[in-house]
């Protein structure tokens, strides 16, 4: 579903993670697009690579595997990004330090860091967002993630990471419309993963499906 978007406020990305095949396509689309560089990283015993999100990366393919209660083994993607939430607290805590550092853009609703974010103490504004995504750069010290591609976006492109997308395990259109093909596919899910679910649909502009709880996704986390 890569739409043009007439009511910019009301957009929102969806993640159904169940049709995800781990491609890291978005992971090196949004390099491409950011021109962030690559990485030097080593074999730790999981695919998931590089072992978090950072400055550099800002998309990441989290790789995670185990058994589920009945004994199967599972082995779950999932595309990591920043939420975009309606209500970003990292903008509030952000804000108690400099008033220009992090702003929500009223014409689309993207998050957004700015350079002033540096005046801002990182580890607060990380431990402030409930899905552990601000990252902060080495040298400037600015912090940094996601933007929604807010460049993109706003001359009717989709998010660069949305558009890589083989599967189309990523959608990215107007809230209503989305919300919709959401609740067909956890119903549809729902008959087969009883725990299908869309997450804080209400709360996020970036919705994930998962068809489990959701912190099985998120085994090499760094907290
Ligand atoms: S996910 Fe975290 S960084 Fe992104 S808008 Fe929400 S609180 Fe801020
Ligand atoms: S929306 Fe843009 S900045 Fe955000 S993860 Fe996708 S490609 Fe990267
Ligand atoms: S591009 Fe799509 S299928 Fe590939 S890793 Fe990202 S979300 Fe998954």
């Amino acid at each position: 579903m890569h739409t043009t978007v007439n009511n910019k406020n009301d957009i929102v990305k969806l993640i159904d993670v169940t049709k995800c095949t781990a491609c890291r396509g978005c992971q090196v689309a949004c390099k491409q697009w950011k021109g962030l560089p690559g990485a030097k990283t080593k074999q730790t015993g999981t695919y998931q690579n590089p072992p978090d999100l950072s400055a550099q990366t800002l998309k990441l393919v989290r790789f995670s595997e185990g058994l589920k209660e009945n004994g199967k083994p599972f082995w779950y993607f999932f595309s990591e990004q920043c939420r975009h939430c309606i209500e970003p607290p990292c903008v509030d805590t952000i804000a108690g330090y400099t008033p220009d550092g992090a702003t929500k853009d009223n014409a689309t609703g993207a998050v957004l860091f700015g350079p002033k974010s540096k005046e801002a103490p990182f580890e607060e504004v990380r431990t402030s967002c409930p899905y552990n995504i601000p990252r902060q750069d080495e040298k400037s010290k600015v912090l940094v993630k996601c933007n929604l591609c807010i460049d993109r976006i706003t001359n009717n492109r989709v998010p660069s990471c949305v558009l890589s997308c083989p599967t189309e395990a990523m959608v990215f259109g107007e809230r209503d419309a989305i919300l919709d093909k959401a609740k067909k596919r956890v119903e549809f899910l729902k008959q087969t993963y009883p725990k299908a679910q869309a997450l804080n649909a209400d709360e996020v502009r970036v919705i994930y499906i998962v068809v489990d709880d959701p912190k099985k996704y998120h085994q090499y986390a760094v907290a």
